[in-house]
């Protein structure tokens, strides 16, 4: 989530400062191919260049599939044309004066380009964003609560303003690198200048200099300090999990640098009634065997506190496993809260332990009888009585065991596995 740039803004790039760097203009110039890319007059305003070099953004993208070198040429166009400097050194040089070794740079992501980030803007480069998890409950999702959040960042030291020393306004700049960190070497190729950059060896790439005597005891000369800062994420109702918040420059400050943003992901804690699917919630109701026979009357207490009777119908049996809806009575819709989604309850019917002798005979007078009729029952030989059922005692393995069990208890010897033959 960090939007770097690399080195070398457009702003930065003064052409009028490396005397000799122009070529001598010759007779016929081609200076028309960069207006052509963009598809735009040479009269072309400003707006009308941003506004062609957006669309072809759209269609030439690599990451809309277009062809990383041709885009290349196009971001080049603009660059130049964009920059009325640059534009005016084009016009008069052609490509010769402005080629400056695009090789290798990373297309700038569309992203960035559509959200005014890109190339030819006068956006400074981003501190780092942050991504921080913030654990919400159903609850709270429901009724689309304020939490607050609390972050630790660097902020610009407010006493020295971020100039990092005892006075605010010394220039602590780099005297080499003119505060870049970097330095512009010039490099002639045949027709070709080529700008590369180098890490500046004076301030070992800090763009400042300060001497241990001058500098701010507030921040120690580092022209940031840590705070921490609540912050305040207003939850949707309705949100979905995994559902992101961006605080945008909440994140570090760095001199001359735009604070990237904080990013708050939420993270729903499962509930102990109810399990959520989108805008549906399914509440698991344990009913007698008496009830599910009879009828019954269920009391819910809904995420937000209220209580919600659920009634069986008249001479309505629930049968195990059986689900019922109750309609919009579930989740408000993102983005459309006054919508519900809808209640399922799920039934999980308790049966008594036992039934005595005396019992029995009532019972047998109320339901049908039995589904299987068994004759002959005295020539089986084969009978069992059935034990509970343990996984310990599954044979996962066709050659008989289950692995991870006799990992765990190899002690144990052979694993009696067998039927009770009584
Ligand atoms: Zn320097
Ligand atoms: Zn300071």
């Amino acid at each position: 989530m960090s939007f770097f740039f690399p080195f070398g803004d457009d702003d930065d790039f003064g052409f009028s400062g490396f005397p000799g760097a122009k070529p001598k203009p010759k007779k016929e110039v081609e200076n028309e191919k960069y207006y052509k890319i963009l598809g735009v007059e040479k009269t072309a305003s400003q707006a009308d260049i941003k506004k062609a070099y957006r669309k072809l953004v759209m269609k030439k993208h690599p990451d809309k599939g277009g062809d990383v070198k041709e885009f290349q040429e196009i971001q080049l166009a603009y660059d130049t044309l964009s920059n009325e400097d640059k534009r005016k050194v084009y016009d008069e040089y052609g490509e010769e004066g402005i080629k400056e070794g695009m090789n290798g740079e990373e297309p700038t992501s569309i992203f960035d380009i559509l959200n005014g980030r890109g190339r030819g803007g006068k956006v400074k480069r981003k501190t780092k964003s942050v991504l921080q998890m913030l654990e919400v409950s159903l609850e709270e999702i429901y009724a689309g609560k304020e939490k607050y959040f609390e972050i630790s960042r660097y902020r610009i030291c407010k006493q020295c303003k971020g100039n990092g020393s005892k006075d605010p306004n010394a220039n602590t700049k780099c005297p080499d690198c003119g505060g870049r960190g970097v330095k512009t070497v010039i490099q002639k190729m045949g027709n070709t200048i080529l700008q590369t950059q180098q890490g500046c060896g004076k301030c070992r790439g800090e763009g400042y200099v300060i001497k241990p005597e001058d500098q701010c005891p507030s921040c120690k000369g580092f022209k940031v300090k840590q705070e921490s800062k609540m912050i305040k994420v207003e939850l949707d109702k309705g949100a979905p999990d995994g559902k992101r918040y961006t605080f945008e420059g909440e994140s570090d400050e760095q001199p001359d640098m735009e604070p990237g943003d904080v990013v708050i992901e939420i993270r729903i804690k499962k509930h102990k009634d109810f399990e959520r699917t989108g805008a549906d919630l399914t509440y698991t109701a344990n009913i007698s065997l008496l009830e599910a026979l009879t009828g019954f009357q269920l009391l819910i207490t809904h995420l937000d506190g209220r209580k919600v009777l659920i009634n069986s119908k008249k001479g309505e049996i629930i049968k195990p496993g059986t689900i019922k809806t109750v309609k919009e009575c579930g989740m408000p819709f993102f983005d459309h809260p006054t919508q519900f989604g809808n209640l399922y309850i799920k039934f999980n019917i308790i049966f008594p332990k036992s039934i005595k002798e005396e019992q029995k005979s009532a019972l047998q007078d109320l339901f049908p009888k039995i589904v299987m009729e068994i004759k002959d029952i005295k020539s089986i030989k084969e009978k069992y009585f059935m034990s509970e059922y343990n996984e310990a005692e599954t044979n996962k393995e066709a050659t008989g065991g289950n692995k991870v069990e006799e990992e765990e208890e190899q002690n144990d010897g052979p694993r009696q596995v067998r039927c009770e033959n009584q």
